[in-house]
Protein backbone atom coordinates (compact mmCIF):
# COMPACT_ATOMS: atom_id res chain seq x y z
CA UNK A 1 0.00 0.00 0.00
CA UNK A 2 1.14 3.63 -0.96
CA UNK A 3 1.22 6.07 1.49
CA UNK A 4 -1.87 7.48 1.94
CA UNK A 5 -3.89 5.16 0.02
CA UNK A 6 -6.32 1.97 0.44
CA UNK A 7 -5.43 -0.06 -2.50
CA UNK A 8 -6.24 2.71 -5.05
CA UNK A 9 -8.25 4.44 -3.02
CA UNK A 10 -7.94 7.47 -0.66
CA UNK A 11 -5.19 9.91 -1.42
CA UNK A 12 -4.81 13.62 -0.98
CA UNK A 13 -6.51 16.05 -3.40
CA UNK A 14 -6.56 19.33 -2.10
CA UNK A 15 -4.86 22.54 -2.79
CA UNK A 16 -1.58 23.18 -2.63
CA UNK A 17 -1.91 25.36 0.83
CA UNK A 18 -3.36 22.45 2.68
CA UNK A 19 -0.01 20.31 1.82
CA UNK A 20 1.96 21.36 4.32
CA UNK A 21 -1.10 21.72 7.59
CA UNK A 22 -2.00 17.44 6.72
CA UNK A 23 1.49 16.91 6.16
CA UNK A 24 2.03 18.53 9.77
CA UNK A 25 -1.25 16.60 11.41
CA UNK A 26 0.14 13.30 9.65
CA UNK A 27 3.43 13.44 11.56
CA UNK A 28 1.71 14.79 15.02
CA UNK A 29 -1.04 11.57 14.20
CA UNK A 30 2.11 9.16 14.10
CA UNK A 31 3.66 10.58 17.09
CA UNK A 32 0.31 10.35 19.11
CA UNK A 33 0.07 6.36 18.40
CA UNK A 34 3.43 6.04 20.09
CA UNK A 35 2.57 8.47 22.90
CA UNK A 36 1.80 6.92 25.89
CA UNK A 37 0.68 9.97 27.50
CA UNK A 38 -1.70 11.13 25.22
CA UNK A 39 -3.24 7.50 24.87
CA UNK A 40 -3.31 7.51 28.36
CA UNK A 41 -5.42 10.80 28.28
CA UNK A 42 -7.70 9.48 25.62
CA UNK A 43 -8.19 6.51 27.53
CA UNK A 44 -9.55 8.56 30.51
CA UNK A 45 -11.62 10.60 28.37
CA UNK A 46 -13.07 7.60 26.74
CA UNK A 47 -14.07 5.75 30.72
CA UNK A 48 -14.98 8.81 32.22
CA UNK A 49 -16.53 11.21 29.93
CA UNK A 50 -17.87 9.21 26.55
CA UNK A 51 -18.93 6.18 29.30
CA UNK A 52 -16.42 3.22 27.36
CA UNK A 53 -16.14 0.42 27.06
CA UNK A 54 -19.82 0.01 25.95
CA UNK A 55 -21.59 -3.26 26.33
CA UNK A 56 -22.05 -5.81 24.02
CA UNK A 57 -25.54 -7.00 24.79
CA UNK A 58 -27.13 -10.42 23.43
CA UNK A 59 -30.57 -9.62 22.04
CA UNK A 60 -32.56 -12.84 22.77
CA UNK A 61 -36.09 -11.68 21.21
CA UNK A 62 -33.75 -10.28 17.68
CA UNK A 63 -32.49 -13.70 17.74
CA UNK A 64 -35.79 -16.00 18.86
CA UNK A 65 -37.18 -13.54 15.74
CA UNK A 66 -34.90 -14.40 13.23
CA UNK A 67 -34.31 -18.11 13.41
CA UNK A 68 -32.36 -18.50 16.76
CA UNK A 69 -29.05 -17.47 15.57
CA UNK A 70 -26.96 -15.98 18.25
CA UNK A 71 -27.31 -11.62 18.01
CA UNK A 72 -25.01 -9.51 19.64
CA UNK A 73 -25.17 -5.33 19.56
CA UNK A 74 -22.47 -3.42 20.10
CA UNK A 75 -24.16 -0.63 22.12
CA UNK A 76 -22.78 2.89 20.89
CA UNK A 77 -26.00 4.12 21.59
CA UNK A 78 -25.00 4.28 25.01
CA UNK A 79 -22.19 6.64 24.56
CA UNK A 80 -22.81 10.48 25.65
CA UNK A 81 -24.41 12.62 23.21
CA UNK A 82 -26.01 9.20 22.01
CA UNK A 83 -23.75 7.78 19.00
CA UNK A 84 -20.01 6.92 18.24
CA UNK A 85 -19.57 10.11 17.13
CA UNK A 86 -17.85 11.44 20.08
CA UNK A 87 -15.38 9.01 19.94
CA UNK A 88 -13.75 10.82 17.51
CA UNK A 89 -14.88 14.07 17.99
CA UNK A 90 -12.79 13.89 21.93
CA UNK A 91 -9.34 12.03 19.69
CA UNK A 92 -9.26 14.65 17.14
CA UNK A 93 -9.90 17.82 19.96
CA UNK A 94 -7.24 15.99 21.72
CA UNK A 95 -5.17 16.61 19.05
CA UNK A 96 -5.68 19.65 18.04
CA UNK A 97 -4.82 20.90 21.46
CA UNK A 98 -1.53 19.21 21.23
CA UNK A 99 -0.46 20.96 17.60
CA UNK A 100 -1.77 24.12 19.94
CA UNK A 101 -4.80 25.40 17.58
CA UNK A 102 -6.99 27.36 19.39
CA UNK A 103 -10.33 27.56 16.92
CA UNK A 104 -12.07 24.54 15.84
CA UNK A 105 -14.37 23.74 12.92
CA UNK A 106 -16.64 20.77 12.26
CA UNK A 107 -19.31 20.75 9.29
CA UNK A 108 -22.26 18.70 10.08
CA UNK A 109 -25.61 17.11 8.35
CA UNK A 110 -27.85 16.17 10.57
CA UNK A 111 -26.23 17.88 13.74
CA UNK A 112 -24.88 14.65 15.69
CA UNK A 113 -21.29 15.33 14.25
CA UNK A 114 -21.60 18.82 15.16
CA UNK A 115 -22.83 18.52 19.02
CA UNK A 116 -20.35 15.72 19.23
CA UNK A 117 -17.45 18.40 17.86
CA UNK A 118 -19.36 21.18 19.87
CA UNK A 119 -19.39 19.09 23.19
CA UNK A 120 -15.30 18.11 22.82
CA UNK A 121 -14.79 21.83 22.14
CA UNK A 122 -16.72 22.62 25.40
CA UNK A 123 -14.83 20.16 27.50
CA UNK A 124 -11.59 21.91 26.29
CA UNK A 125 -12.44 25.44 26.22
CA UNK A 126 -11.93 25.90 22.81
CA UNK A 127 -13.45 28.10 19.97
CA UNK A 128 -16.07 26.28 18.11
CA UNK A 129 -17.41 27.18 14.97
CA UNK A 130 -19.56 24.57 12.98
CA UNK A 131 -20.99 25.00 9.27
CA UNK A 132 -24.53 23.58 8.45
CA UNK A 133 -26.64 23.84 5.14
CA UNK A 134 -29.51 25.92 5.75
CA UNK A 135 -32.18 23.22 4.73
CA UNK A 136 -30.41 21.01 7.69
CA UNK A 137 -30.68 23.56 10.13
CA UNK A 138 -33.95 23.81 8.93
CA UNK A 139 -34.24 19.72 9.74
CA UNK A 140 -32.67 19.72 13.00
CA UNK A 141 -33.78 22.73 14.32
CA UNK A 142 -33.03 20.68 18.01
CA UNK A 143 -29.32 19.95 16.84
CA UNK A 144 -28.18 23.61 16.19
CA UNK A 145 -30.00 24.61 19.54
CA UNK A 146 -27.95 22.35 21.46
CA UNK A 147 -24.45 23.91 19.78
CA UNK A 148 -25.20 26.73 20.79
CA UNK A 149 -26.35 25.95 24.23
CA UNK A 150 -22.24 24.44 24.03
CA UNK A 151 -20.88 27.89 22.96
CA UNK A 152 -20.57 26.74 19.78
CA UNK A 153 -21.89 29.49 16.64
CA UNK A 154 -23.65 27.66 13.84
CA UNK A 155 -22.47 29.07 10.54
CA UNK A 156 -25.53 28.98 8.02
CA UNK A 157 -24.50 27.48 4.29
CA UNK A 158 -26.69 28.65 1.65
CA UNK A 159 -25.42 27.53 -1.60
CA UNK A 160 -26.06 24.23 -3.97
CA UNK A 161 -28.52 21.59 -2.16
CA UNK A 162 -27.91 23.27 0.87
CA UNK A 163 -26.64 19.99 2.87
CA UNK A 164 -24.22 18.64 4.02
CA UNK A 165 -22.26 18.26 0.86
CA UNK A 166 -22.14 22.04 0.69
CA UNK A 167 -21.14 22.64 4.29
CA UNK A 168 -18.15 20.26 3.67
CA UNK A 169 -16.89 22.42 0.63
CA UNK A 170 -17.34 25.57 3.42
CA UNK A 171 -15.71 23.84 5.72
CA UNK A 172 -12.98 23.28 4.23
CA UNK A 173 -12.16 26.74 2.66
CA UNK A 174 -12.44 27.77 5.70
CA UNK A 175 -9.81 25.78 6.97
CA UNK A 176 -7.55 26.78 3.96
CA UNK A 177 -7.69 30.50 4.59
CA UNK A 178 -7.10 29.97 8.64
CA UNK A 179 -5.24 26.78 9.19
CA UNK A 180 -2.58 28.61 11.51
CA UNK A 181 -4.80 28.59 14.32
CA UNK A 182 -7.61 26.14 13.08
CA UNK A 183 -8.09 22.39 13.43
CA UNK A 184 -10.76 21.15 10.77
CA UNK A 185 -12.68 17.95 12.63
CA UNK A 186 -13.96 15.81 10.05
CA UNK A 187 -16.95 13.66 10.98
CA UNK A 188 -16.41 10.40 9.55
CA UNK A 189 -13.22 7.84 7.76
CA UNK A 190 -13.28 10.26 4.68
CA UNK A 191 -11.74 13.35 3.07
CA UNK A 192 -7.95 14.08 2.09
CA UNK A 193 -5.40 11.64 4.08
CA UNK A 194 -4.47 11.22 7.15
CA UNK A 195 -7.98 11.72 8.36
CA UNK A 196 -9.69 8.53 6.77
CA UNK A 197 -7.08 6.80 9.16
CA UNK A 198 -7.09 9.03 11.68
CA UNK A 199 -10.96 8.88 12.15
CA UNK A 200 -10.06 4.52 11.78
CA UNK A 201 -8.23 4.82 14.79
CA UNK A 202 -10.03 6.67 17.01
CA UNK A 203 -13.47 4.67 15.86
CA UNK A 204 -11.77 1.17 16.36
CA UNK A 205 -12.28 0.94 19.75
CA UNK A 206 -15.24 -0.45 18.97
CA UNK A 207 -13.92 -3.37 16.80
CA UNK A 208 -11.56 -4.07 19.69
CA UNK A 209 -13.76 -4.00 22.35
CA UNK A 210 -16.22 -6.28 20.67
CA UNK A 211 -13.69 -8.77 19.98
CA UNK A 212 -12.69 -9.00 23.82
CA UNK A 213 -16.16 -8.78 24.93
CA UNK A 214 -17.17 -11.68 21.78
CA UNK A 215 -14.60 -14.02 23.23
CA UNK A 216 -15.23 -13.83 27.05
CA UNK A 217 -18.93 -14.42 26.15
CA UNK A 218 -19.16 -16.87 23.26
CA UNK A 219 -15.22 -18.06 23.25
CA UNK A 220 -15.01 -17.54 19.92
CA UNK A 221 -15.41 -14.97 17.18
CA UNK A 222 -18.38 -13.94 15.30
CA UNK A 223 -19.42 -15.12 11.77
CA UNK A 224 -20.86 -11.72 10.80
CA UNK A 225 -20.38 -7.96 11.45
CA UNK A 226 -23.27 -6.04 10.32
CA UNK A 227 -23.01 -2.18 10.29
CA UNK A 228 -24.52 1.05 8.45
CA UNK A 229 -22.42 2.84 6.38
CA UNK A 230 -22.88 6.63 6.39
CA UNK A 231 -19.60 8.15 5.48
CA UNK A 232 -18.35 4.13 7.10
CA UNK A 233 -16.76 5.23 10.47
CA UNK A 234 -18.75 3.32 12.87
CA UNK A 235 -18.58 0.46 9.92
CA UNK A 236 -14.64 0.50 10.01
CA UNK A 237 -14.29 1.42 13.64
CA UNK A 238 -16.14 -1.87 14.30
CA UNK A 239 -14.35 -3.89 11.12
CA UNK A 240 -10.91 -3.01 11.55
CA UNK A 241 -9.86 -4.51 14.46
CA UNK A 242 -11.41 -8.69 12.55
CA UNK A 243 -9.84 -7.46 9.65
CA UNK A 244 -6.90 -9.78 9.52
CA UNK A 245 -10.02 -13.00 10.83
CA UNK A 246 -10.66 -14.05 7.12
CA UNK A 247 -13.71 -16.01 8.49
CA UNK A 248 -15.28 -13.26 10.51
CA UNK A 249 -17.62 -11.58 6.89
CA UNK A 250 -18.74 -7.49 6.86
CA UNK A 251 -21.82 -6.63 5.64
CA UNK A 252 -22.03 -2.87 5.25
CA UNK A 253 -25.49 -1.24 4.72
CA UNK A 254 -26.04 1.89 3.00
CA UNK A 255 -29.78 3.74 2.37
CA UNK A 256 -30.75 3.14 -1.25
CA UNK A 257 -30.96 6.85 -2.06
CA UNK A 258 -27.32 6.97 -1.03
CA UNK A 259 -25.47 4.04 -1.85
CA UNK A 260 -21.99 5.00 -3.21
CA UNK A 261 -20.74 1.82 -2.31
CA UNK A 262 -23.18 -0.55 -3.77
CA UNK A 263 -24.35 1.39 -6.95
CA UNK A 264 -21.47 4.19 -7.23
CA UNK A 265 -18.10 5.03 -9.49
CA UNK A 266 -14.70 5.66 -8.85
CA UNK A 267 -14.34 9.55 -8.92
CA UNK A 268 -12.45 12.31 -6.49
CA UNK A 269 -14.43 13.66 -4.07
CA UNK A 270 -13.68 15.96 -0.62
CA UNK A 271 -10.13 15.14 -1.28
CA UNK A 272 -10.14 11.68 -1.38
CA UNK A 273 -10.71 9.06 -4.23
CA UNK A 274 -13.26 6.74 -3.56
CA UNK A 275 -16.39 5.20 -4.58
CA UNK A 276 -19.27 8.39 -5.46
CA UNK A 277 -22.68 9.34 -6.86
CA UNK A 278 -21.72 10.91 -9.85
CA UNK A 279 -23.50 11.36 -13.14
CA UNK A 280 -20.80 10.80 -16.04
CA UNK A 281 -19.46 14.25 -16.23
CA UNK A 282 -18.41 14.05 -13.02
CA UNK A 283 -21.41 16.35 -11.46
CA UNK A 284 -21.98 14.84 -7.74
CA UNK A 285 -25.71 13.30 -7.43
CA UNK A 286 -28.02 14.19 -4.90
CA UNK A 287 -28.99 11.83 -2.67
CA UNK A 288 -31.85 11.29 -0.05
CA UNK A 289 -32.22 8.97 2.92
CA UNK A 290 -34.63 9.42 5.84
CA UNK A 291 -31.20 9.05 7.96
CA UNK A 292 -29.56 12.41 8.06
CA UNK A 293 -26.32 10.58 9.23
CA UNK A 294 -26.41 8.45 5.52
CA UNK A 295 -27.15 11.19 3.44
CA UNK A 296 -23.90 11.51 1.76
CA UNK A 297 -22.93 10.79 -2.14
CA UNK A 298 -19.88 9.27 -0.98
CA UNK A 299 -18.31 6.24 1.48
CA UNK A 300 -14.56 6.23 3.06
CA UNK A 301 -11.84 4.90 0.67
CA UNK A 302 -10.89 2.38 2.61
CA UNK A 303 -14.32 0.88 2.29
CA UNK A 304 -13.97 1.15 -1.37
CA UNK A 305 -10.82 -0.96 -1.06
CA UNK A 306 -12.67 -3.53 1.14
CA UNK A 307 -15.76 -3.24 -1.80
CA UNK A 308 -13.33 -4.18 -4.49
CA UNK A 309 -11.01 -7.37 -2.55
CA UNK A 310 -14.33 -8.57 -1.58
CA UNK A 311 -13.48 -7.92 2.06
CA UNK A 312 -16.83 -6.63 2.40
CA UNK A 313 -20.01 -6.84 1.08
CA UNK A 314 -22.37 -3.73 0.74
CA UNK A 315 -26.31 -3.62 0.11
CA UNK A 316 -28.61 -0.69 0.11
CA UNK A 317 -31.48 -0.50 2.49
CA UNK A 318 -34.88 1.36 1.37
CA UNK A 319 -36.18 4.04 3.64
CA UNK A 320 -39.44 1.49 4.34
CA UNK A 321 -36.76 -1.40 4.87
CA UNK A 322 -34.78 0.85 7.59
CA UNK A 323 -38.64 2.05 9.37
CA UNK A 324 -39.26 -1.63 9.77
CA UNK A 325 -36.14 -2.00 11.35
CA UNK A 326 -36.58 0.57 13.38
CA UNK A 327 -40.01 -0.85 15.07
CA UNK A 328 -38.59 -4.47 15.11
CA UNK A 329 -35.61 -3.95 17.28
CA UNK A 330 -38.02 -1.40 19.11
CA UNK A 331 -40.52 -4.07 20.18
CA UNK A 332 -38.33 -6.79 20.34
CA UNK A 333 -35.36 -5.65 23.02
CA UNK A 334 -36.85 -2.25 24.32
CA UNK A 335 -34.31 -0.37 22.19
CA UNK A 336 -34.95 1.99 19.47
CA UNK A 337 -32.11 2.62 17.83
CA UNK A 338 -31.23 5.31 15.47
CA UNK A 339 -32.67 5.38 11.73
CA UNK A 340 -29.08 5.23 10.65
CA UNK A 341 -28.53 1.59 13.10
CA UNK A 342 -31.71 0.72 11.71
CA UNK A 343 -30.46 0.24 8.07
CA UNK A 344 -28.45 -2.65 9.41
CA UNK A 345 -31.45 -4.48 11.40
CA UNK A 346 -32.93 -4.35 8.21
CA UNK A 347 -30.97 -6.61 6.64
CA UNK A 348 -31.26 -9.43 9.09
CA UNK A 349 -34.32 -11.30 7.13
CA UNK A 350 -32.19 -11.31 3.84
CA UNK A 351 -28.81 -12.45 5.92
CA UNK A 352 -30.82 -15.34 8.04
CA UNK A 353 -31.95 -16.93 4.62
CA UNK A 354 -28.56 -17.38 3.53
CA UNK A 355 -27.59 -19.02 6.71
CA UNK A 356 -27.07 -22.46 6.32
CA UNK A 357 -26.10 -23.16 9.79
CA UNK A 358 -26.45 -21.61 13.51
CA UNK A 359 -24.43 -18.19 13.21
CA UNK A 360 -22.95 -15.47 15.70
CA UNK A 361 -23.98 -12.22 14.42
CA UNK A 362 -22.85 -8.79 15.90
CA UNK A 363 -24.37 -5.50 14.78
CA UNK A 364 -22.47 -2.10 15.69
CA UNK A 365 -26.02 -0.23 16.94
CA UNK A 366 -24.53 3.13 16.17
CA UNK A 367 -26.98 5.35 17.85
CA UNK A 368 -30.20 5.83 20.05
CA UNK A 369 -33.27 6.63 18.50
CA UNK A 370 -34.69 9.88 20.40
CA UNK A 371 -33.90 12.07 17.53
CA UNK A 372 -35.94 10.11 15.20
CA UNK A 373 -39.33 9.47 16.36
CA UNK A 374 -40.51 12.77 15.24
CA UNK A 375 -39.59 10.99 11.68
CA UNK A 376 -41.09 8.09 12.15
CA UNK A 377 -44.27 9.49 13.50
CA UNK A 378 -44.27 11.53 10.65
CA UNK A 379 -44.02 8.38 7.96
CA UNK A 380 -46.86 7.00 9.72
CA UNK A 381 -44.93 4.07 11.37
CA UNK A 382 -48.44 2.28 12.18
CA UNK A 383 -49.25 2.17 8.63
CA UNK A 384 -46.50 -0.41 7.86
CA UNK A 385 -47.90 -3.03 10.19
C1 LIG B 1 -23.40 9.87 11.65
C2 LIG B 1 -24.00 8.58 12.00
C3 LIG B 1 -23.86 7.45 11.15
C4 LIG B 1 -23.16 7.50 9.84
O1 LIG B 1 -21.83 7.83 9.88
P1 LIG B 1 -20.65 6.77 9.69
O2 LIG B 1 -19.45 7.60 9.55
O3 LIG B 1 -20.96 5.94 8.49
O4 LIG B 1 -20.65 5.93 10.93
C5 LIG B 1 -24.43 6.26 11.57
N1 LIG B 1 -25.12 6.17 12.73
C6 LIG B 1 -25.28 7.23 13.55
C7 LIG B 1 -26.06 7.06 14.81
C8 LIG B 1 -24.73 8.47 13.21
O5 LIG B 1 -24.89 9.50 14.04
Amino acid sequence: MSKGYFGKFGGRYVPETLVEPLNELEREFFRTLKDKRFKGELAHYFASFVGRPTGLYLAKGLSERFGGHTIYLKREDMCHTGSHKLNNAIGQVLLARRLGKTRIIAETGAGQHGVATATAAALFGLKCEVYMGTEDIRRQALNVFRMELLGTKVIPVSSGSRTLKDAINDAMRDWVTNVRDTFYVIGSVVGPYPYPLMVKEFQSVIGRETKRQILALEGRLPDYLLACVGGGSNSIGFFAPFYGDRRVKFIGLEAAGAASLAKGSIGVFHGMKTYVLQDSDGQINETHSISAGLDYPGAGPEHSMYKDTKRAEYYPITDAEALKGFKTLSECEGIIPALESAHAFAYLPQLVKRLSRRSVIAICLSGRGDKDVDTAVHKKLRDLR
